[in-house]
């Protein structure tokens, strides 16, 4: 996956992507991210990227002239998927996520100050995504969120591609509770059935614990998992979840 980020402030992007998993995917070739910074395609000499709106009104607009320069210096083909960074465009979801990651090619167009000249957005046909309904001062914090959730959804990409599997909203649900050693801690016990070795049970108690928190935390998502679920085994365990709640 070869990530494209036109970003008038490259080394946030680099130094981010510089740690930890994302770093590793990159060395061993399953991700490349690379800058284009606008401000190298300007030509005048105090590089402007920017200017005041047409109509009046506070703030600056990016300007047409560095973002369609900087986006045609990038090679595309017809599977490249075009992504603007916005408030106002879709939400980024888990679903969206694994779609992008199935892709070979991803720009990211990231904005600022006041946001880009509204005819950016039309020649660039970029698809606006937003991370929430919320402002940011930048592009650069939900280009990187989207990096970094997609790179996780690319195999080989964790150490384990299991650990992706099991994450929140990969089957609609979020995930059970997880401990790690020691079994007590100040009195704060692990869940016996953890410690049986009895891989069924422990497999049908994390699946209930998936029931019970999703209905407790996004009563809304349960909802959704609810009316769709076919599973025998399944619906015998919200029944009881359902059961135990009403208790
Ligand atoms: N004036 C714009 C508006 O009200 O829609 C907001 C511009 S914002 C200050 C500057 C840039 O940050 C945007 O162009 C966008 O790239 C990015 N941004 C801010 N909030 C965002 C969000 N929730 N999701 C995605 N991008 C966001």
């Amino acid at each position: 996956m070869k990530f494209d980020v036109i970003t008038l402030f490259p080394e946030m992007i680099e130094q981010a992507c510089s740690h930890s998993i994302l770093s590793r995917a990159a060395e061993r070739g399953i991700i490349s991210v690379n800058t284009i910074n606008p401000r190298n395609y300007t030509h005048d000499k105090h590089k402007k990227v920017d200017d005041t709106p047409f109509g009046g009104g506070a703030g600056m607009v990016l300007m047409c002239q560095p973002y369609f320069d900087a986006f045609d210096s990038i090679e595309k083909d017809e599977n490249t998927e075009i992504i603007l960074l916005s408030p106002q465009g879709k939400p980024f979801s888990q679903t969206l996520s694994k779609e992008l990651s199935e892709k070979q090619h991803i720009i990211l167009l990231c904005g600022h100050y006041e946001g880009f000249d509204e005819r950016i957005k039309i020649y660039t046909k970029a698809k606006e995504v937003s991370i929430g309904d919320f402002v940011l001062t930048g592009g650069e914090l939900p280009a990187l969120c989207l990096i970094d959730s997609i790179s996780r959804n690319i195999e080989g990409c964790l150490g384990k591609i299991d650990s992706a599997h099991f994450d929140s909203f990969s089957d609609g649900l979020l995930e059970y509770p997880q401990y790690t050693k020691p079994r007590d801690y100040k009195n704060f016990k692990v869940p016996e059935i953890l410690l049986s070795g009895n891989h069924a049970q422990i497999a049908k108690w994390r699946r209930k614990q998936q029931f019970l928190i999703t209905l407790r935390k996004r009563p809304d998502l349960f909802e959704k998992f609810k009316e769709n679920c076919t599973n025998k085994e399944d619906l015998k365990l919200l029944n009881e979840v359902l059961f135990e709640d009403l208790n």
